[in-house]
């Protein structure tokens, strides 16, 4: 299995990557959470990237797609692989697709999860997460039992400091003016597979676990 899961913040790919990823045991790389712990450390990485991410900017590129390929060159990622927020504009897609050919590997599929803009906005705005195990959380869809407490890990549910509404706004205006544009990237290359991401992320497990066996993905 070697995925790449495209679209806005907030249409569910970091949730729907983790269960995809615990299912079909491959790799979960997302760039997201990779710059996050780079920012936790205040690695060298981390303090470049930080003011971008705060801002809902993208980071610079030459960064990113390092760190990319680093983790696609671990035996991690032998098995297969999921991306998640990665690649987020042309320049990065190019990279990785010339990084793919050298090593003889073919991507399988772009899933292009298509999210309506009022439910990004809410989804993000109520979305809390878990400081201990990263899982995720939100105050009306997926409360946790007892108020800012993880239900699996006891551990203290925090808010991102990008998850308010101005940095949610920024966010959307970047990937409308530098994502966006992969979706007909990846149409050119035959490789995109459109569904909704405004269902419930059961629904949507299922229907990409439906698509995968169609496809012989593994
Ligand atoms: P979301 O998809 O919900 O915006 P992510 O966790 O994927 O959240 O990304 C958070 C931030 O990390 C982005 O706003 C951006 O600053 C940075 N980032 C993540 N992936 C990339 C990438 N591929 N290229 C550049 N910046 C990135
Ligand atoms: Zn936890």
């Amino acid at each position: 299995m070697r995925i790449v899961l495209l679209g806005p913040p907030g249409a569910g790919k970091g949730t729907q990557a983790a269960i995809l990823t615990d299912y079909y045991k491959v790799l979960h790389l997302a760039t997201g959470d990779l710059l996050r712990e780079e920012v936790a450390k205040a690695s060298e990485l981390g303090l470049k990237a930080k003011g971008y991410m705060e801002k809902g900017e993208l980071a610079p590129d030459e960064l990113v797609i390092d760190m990319v390929i680093n983790k696609l060159n671990s035996p991690e990622a032998e098995k297969g692989f999921i991306l998640d927020g990665f690649p987020r504009n042309v320049a990065q897609a190019e990279a990785f697709g010339k990084r793919l050919a050298e090593k003889s590997i073919n991507l399988d599929n772009v899933i292009y999860l298509e999210t309506s803009e009022d439910i990004i906005v809410k989804r993000l705005t109520g979305r809390r997460i878990c400081r201990a195990c990263g899982a995720v959380y939100h105050v009306v869809n997926i409360p946790p039992k007892v108020k800012g407490v993880c239900d699996k890990c006891g551990g203290e549910l925090y808010q991102r400091k990008d998850d308010t509404i101005e940095t949610i706004k920024n966010r959307l205006k970047v990937y409308n003016q530098q994502t966006a544009a992969l979706i007909d990237y990846y149409k050119k290359e035959d490789k995109l597979f459109m569904v909704s991401g405004d269902v419930d992320t059961r629904e949507l497990f299922t229907k990409l676990q439906e698509y995968f066996k169609k496809q012989n993905i593994i």
